[in-house]
């Protein structure tokens, strides 16, 4: 297909328009049930959240999922919002848990560009949840709270990086 300058942009503007549509519609049918039901279970007694075994050393050294206001924090626990019952990993465990072929992850249909659909050079894109009340944590013994991160959603291609700049940020519980 062979397009002018003018319908170039036409057709890149409607591919952007039809990922941000995408990502709402994940946080709002994903992301967000599956966060909100793991903090709701804990905050009702149903069980703590799930968390990999580093979780404790993170949050002694105060690297738990930060605890400050600022817009750039890099949330060092999140949230897998894709496999069922994973809840918080540690950045460590993150990255290999991403990384695992044939994993969850690399089998998700989104893990390409969600504009153009390539899938080299990829960057990801999360949103963050700010946990308002304390809740407990398996087998850290302390609380929850503050915001914290989710892993990556969806993924961008280098010439699409940063098409969706704006930090998503959930607030929990939902008022
Ligand atoms: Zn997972
Ligand atoms: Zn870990
Ligand atoms: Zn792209």
């Amino acid at each position: 297909m062979t397009l002018t300058p003018e319908e170039r942009y036409k057709f890149d503007e409607i591919e952007r328009d039809a990922a941000a549509a995408k990502v709402r519609w994940l946080l709002e049918h994903k992301i967000m049930p599956r966060v909100a039901g793991a903090l709701d279970a804990a905050a009702t007694g149903g069980r703590p959240v799930p968390a990999c075994q580093h979780a404790l050393t993170e949050a002694q050294m105060g690297r738990r999922g930060l605890t400050d206001d600022s817009a750039n924090a890099t949330p060092e626990l999140a949230f897998d919002w894709l496999c069922e019952d994973q809840g918080l990993l540690c950045s460590a465990c993150s990255r290999w848990h991403l990384a695992e072929l044939n994993g969850p992850h690399a089998k998700d249909a989104l893990s390409r560009c969600i504009v153009c659909g390539d899938w080299h050079d990829l960057r990801p894109w999360s949103p963050v949840v700010d946990v308002q009340e304390p809740v407990q944590v398996t087998g850290v013994g302390v609380a929850l709270v503050g915001v914290v991160g989710v892993l990556p959603v969806v993924w961008e291609c280098a010439a699409h990086d940063g098409f969706l700049d704006t930090t998503a940020r959930m607030q929990w519980p939902r008022v």
